[in-house]
């Protein structure tokens, strides 16, 4: 039972990690089927004990893209999911289905399946009033402001006809070529690539600043106009058509299918044709064509029953396998990549592949120089789905895994019921450091503003071994450096110092306990205001913090365990890095009184600190960050362009509005108050 138990809160901890990357970071880094087995595996073992079921498991919620920042609405008809087939004959059974609950055959509109984002827009009098993302289905964000940039959504209608009231809902995309030229751009800059078009888009339309999005050239089609609204046309054929006439963009791959050969001859024919298309797509959407019996099949709690999705077997291509490189992470696990010859597949360069683990390589039987069949299923990292051995030379050697690390040579480990191997030489392990050395410097974490290409540098000259020698790096050693002017050097030790002002909680991340991510460390400083407080905590006391289990315990009793991480922690310690939470109280004392307990929403953009700025602030002075407004909140800090739905709201509840002045002067005069008693 313990095992099991075990098993339930690592799988809901890597979905939660999952999700937070998908939703929040457009950055995900397992592909959608894997994700789904994680999700599969975690409904089976909750489905056999009930009993371990939390409300907080993420089985327990429709997966929602919601972002903090935008305004809440509410959406008229609930943005449904569409159920999934992947075969002709759950294509046929769809057909027969409605068919049979229709008593007679029923035309279906066939459509491209846009791989973006969905979107609700609404018309008032002819004129874009709204644009509001999914969400969670009931409720999305008011991403208005963004989605008046994108050029193929009209401001106003044209012609006539249409009614007072229009919602038309429809696909944000980001067309390949831009996609590509926005990646080239982010790699120069050292920002992570976007995994796929669909992330970048979802990444573009949660942009604070309206130019940024505006400078990204996004797209739409509108498929659909909801709801059974007498004055419009009674099939959703019809209706296409007047959005066309209107102004909208309705894809030109919108068939209607009398019978289910048109259907299957409309499902040939673009699985092929679609990789000409300029925009990412997955599948064919069927829809029954008339409204009356659309909304006689009804809908179940997730989708329609009047509606399925087809997906089309991700694109494959063949190539060469050239070599295999074995990489370190920095938590040990050795992840072989394969190096391949350049491919295009769905409109991107594809150079490397993952291989997993050793398994996944004998299961292929893989030998270098291999034709190997490699699929991108708008997804992220490409995958080798097969070898074809005909074409193999018969000298090819057989792709093994080492026995040993290939950075430090220590023999490698696994443990047992795990894939992968690791290297036990922690703290030994050069590229473990460096990774660990990445990681702690990042934005979430130390955000110290150094680049993968620098950290190799520094390790390579032998002037970094590990995150504490950060605090003893100088200017003038980092001058002896290739590419290193007095500037860059300056700026480098300048990010150093200030990352001594980074929170408890972000240092605690940065450290890279295994299992700990950003909102666990918040949890835990939370729990234990001071890292030694937190070094002394047994697994049973760790188990007693909420959402703490028994895993991520252990994993923090066994960090502090070792000599290496408590002489880190001594050296961090005596860098002047923030270990507790007393030392950001202490010196913020004066004015922690004037946020503690208050509920603050922040709204719009601002021009003397960022958006993420005036949440550490206002977190670090005790305040409560949220996202909506309610009768619960104390105080909006508005910058410019605040939402006009947020603003109505704010009013309409007597909330006080404050802008960055106002704000800044709160604080202060909180600061002088308390100084003088
Ligand atoms: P899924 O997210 O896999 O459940 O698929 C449902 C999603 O497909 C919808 O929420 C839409 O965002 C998207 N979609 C793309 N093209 C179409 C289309 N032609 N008709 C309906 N939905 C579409």
């Amino acid at each position: 039972m313990e095992r099991v138990k075990e098993e339930i809160e690592r799988l809901r901890y890597l979905l939660e990690e999952h999700n937070h990357r998908y939703y929040v970071l457009s950055d995900p880094s397992i592909s959608d089927q894997e994700y789904d087995a994680l999700m599969h595996r975690l409904e089976e073992l909750e489905a056999q004990h009930p009993e371990l079921i939390t409300p907080h498991s993420p089985t327990q919620r429709v997966g929602s893209d919601r972002t903090e920042g935008f305004a809440t609405i509410t959406h008229r008809y609930p943005m449904l999911s569409l159920s999934n087939t992947y075969s002709y004959d759950e294509v046929k059974d769809f057909y027969e289905r409605v068919c049979r609950e229709i008593g007679r055959d029923v035309e279906v509109v066939a459509e491209l399946k846009y791989d973006g984002l969905s979107i609700s827009l609404v018309y008032e009098d002819g004129v874009l009033s709204r644009a509001v993302t999914r969400g969670d289905g009931r409720l999305g964000d008011d991403v208005t402001a963004n989605v008046r940039t994108i050029r193929s959504i009209p401001l106003r209608l044209q012609g006539e006809g249409y009614p007072r009231e229009l919602e038309v809902r429809g696909e944000i995309l980001l067309p390949w070529v831009e996609f590509e030229r926005i990646n080239q751009s982010r790699i120069a800059e050292d920002e992570p690539p976007f995994a796929n078009p669909r992330n970048a888009a979802s990444g573009t339309l949660k942009q604070l600043d309206p130019k940024v999005v505006a400078a990204r050239k996004l797209d739409a089609y509108l498929y659909h106009v909801p709801g059974e609204q007498p004055e419009l046309p009674h099939t959703h054929y019809e209706r296409l058509a007047c959005c066309r006439r209107w102004g909208l963009k309705v894809s030109h791959a919108t068939h209607l299918c009398h019978s289910l050969e048109d259907i299957l001859a409309f499902l040939d024919h673009w699985d092929a044709a679609r990789s000409h298309e300029p925009v990412a797509t997955d599948g064919v959407v069927l829809k029954v064509n008339s409204i009356a019996e659309q909304e006689e099949l009804g809908y179940t709690a997730k989708s329609p029953r009047w509606a399925i999705a087809y997906k089309f077997k991700a694109e494959q291509v063949q190539t060469e396998l050239l070599s295999v490189d074995y990489q370190v992470g920095r938590t040990g696990t050795i992840t072989p990549v394969a190096n391949l010859a350049p491919v295009a597949i769905s409109g991107t360069i594809v150079r490397r592949a993952s291989l997993h683990n050793a398994d996944f390589i004998a299961s292929l039987d893989l030998h270098l120089g291999d034709t190997v069949a490699v699929e991108k299923g708008g997804e992220i990292i490409p995958k080798i789905v097969s070898v074809v051995p005909s074409l193999r030379s018969v000298s090819a050697p057989r792709v093994g895994f080492p026995s040993v690390c290939p950075a430090c040579g220590t023999a490698l480990e696994r443990i047992a019921g795990e894939a992968a191997y690791f290297c036990p030489a922690r703290s030994s392990c050069p590229e473990q450091q460096r990774g660990r050395v990445e990681h702690f410097c990042s934005r979430k974490a130390a955000d110290i503003r150094i680049g993968p290409e620098t950290i190799d540098l520094l390790f390579e000259h032998g002037l970094l071994s590990d995150i504490g020698g950060l605090y003893a790096l100088e200017e003038e050693q980092l001058l002896g450096l290739p590419g290193f002017q007095r500037r860059s050097a300056s700026n480098l030790v300048r990010s150093i110092e200030e990352s001594r002002e980074r929170s408890y909680s972000s240092i605690l991340f940065g450290l890279g306990i295994r299992f700990v991510g950003e909102t666990t460390a918040k949890t835990l400083a939370r729990a234990y205001p001071s890292i030694d407080e937190l070094s002394a905590a047994s697994q049973e006391d760790l188990c007693a913090v909420p959402e703490i289990g028994p895993v991520i315990a252990g994993s923090v009793v066994d960090f502090f365990a070792q000599q290496s991480n408590r002489s880190l922690i001594e050296t961090l310690r005596g860098a002047g890095v923030q270990l507790s939470r007393e030392v950001t109280e202490q010196s913020d004392s004066g004015a922690e009184s004037v946020l503690s307990g208050l509920s603050i929403v922040i709204s719009g953009v601002f021009a003397l600190h960022t958006r993420d700025e005036y949440k550490a602030l206002i977190e670090r002075l005790g305040g409560k960050i949220s996202s909506a407004i309610s009768s619960k909140t104390d105080y909006v800090l508005a910058g410019e362009k605040m939402g006009p739905a947020k603003l109505a709201k704010a009013e309409s509840l007597g909330v006080r509005i404050l802008d960055e002045a106002a704000f800044l002067a709160l604080i202060e005069q909180g600061t002088d108050d308390k100084h003088k008693h």
